[in-house]
């Protein structure tokens, strides 16, 4: 569990990788579950995955609709039976709370809201179905949103506005409802909506106020990246006063000093220990 951006996907990867059993990866951000926008919704490349199996990552159709956390949680736990039932370990990672919430909880109400409700039935259950290790990277925020907005310069180098732009050069784009609230694309419908965006168009020509609404809309995601960011934090620490037993692994000094030694010796080396204690009780 995490915010985005934290290191989430790599350590469920390296976590299946050194944990000793064999393991397969259930995705559980909400955006990611859908085919399509692989780089604005950041999902982890063939090479990253590392042999590791994912299941619902890229699997559906944006077109079928926006999933419900009762639709996730029978897809995800179907995956859950089913990876159990070969004799491997089923590791959930993904930046969607609710989801992840639906899927573990004992007794799922779906007219529940854990996060913003305020009645009864909305009270976070610490009693779950499976037997859980939660493992919660977070990162100090002024330090994650630094490199979120350095994430969104990232994106757009590589291709994320060819990826809107093919986006939205299709009809068909405003049936895609499962990827219509995912970050980029109502920040720059806008900007689509202005003209088709051409490859290799000389900047210099383009007129000011288009570039001006690419130039807001940048702004935009860069804020609402952060703003997730935020609520996802925020969410977790819900589910943690509620009773959930969450190990929270700080991931800050890999944002501020040499990635790969303090990834190790900071995330990596705690959470294998974690887990490697939880898979012998
Ligand atoms: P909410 O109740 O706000 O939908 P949630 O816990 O159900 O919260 P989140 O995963 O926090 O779901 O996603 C909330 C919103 O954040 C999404 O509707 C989308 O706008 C954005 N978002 C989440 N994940 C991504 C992603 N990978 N790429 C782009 N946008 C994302």
């Amino acid at each position: 569990m995490g915010a985005t951006g934290c290191g989430k996907s790599k350590l469920s990867v390296d976590l299946s990788i050194a944990c000793g059993y064999e393991a397969e990866i259930i995705n559980s951000d909400k955006m990611q579950l859908y085919r399509g926008l692989d780089i604005s919704t950041n999902k982890i490349s063939i090479p990253e995955r590392r042999g590791v199996r994912h299941h619902l990552l890229g699997d559906l159709d944006p077109a079928d609709g926006e999933l419900t956390p009762a639709d996730f949680r029978d897809l995800a736990g179907a995956a859950v039976a089913d990876i159990a039932s070969r004799g491997k370990l089923p590791v959930v990672v993904g930046g969607s709370n609710s989801f992840i919430y639906s899927l573990l909880v004992d007794r799922f109400h779906p007219g529940s809201d854990v996060f913003y409700g305020s009645g009864p039935e909305d009270r976070v259950s610490p009693q779950l179905r499976y037997d859980c290790c939660f493992l919660w990277i977070d990162v100090a925020f002024p330090v994650l949103c630094d490199y979120l907005c350095r994430r969104v310069d990232e994106m757009v180098e590589t291709g994320m506005m060819e990826e809107m732009a093919d986006f939205y050069s299709s009809e068909s784009w405003p049936g895609r409802t499962g990827l219509l609230k995912s970050i980029g694309v109502p920040e720059l419908e806008w900007y689509y909506k202005m003209g088709k965006f051409e490859k290799g168009d000389d900047e210099g020509g383009w007129d000011t106020v288009r570039r001006s609404v690419y130039e807001d809309a940048v702004r935009k995601i860069k804020e609402n990246t952060c703003r997730l960011a935020e609520r996802q934090v925020g969410k977790i620490m819900r589910l943690k006063s509620g009773g959930w037993d969450l190990h929270r692994v700080d991931s800050t000094d890999v944002f501020r000093e040499r990635w790969v030694e303090v990834w190790e010796k900071e995330v990596m080396d705690p959470s294998v220990k974690i887990v490697k204690q939880f898979l012998q009780e």
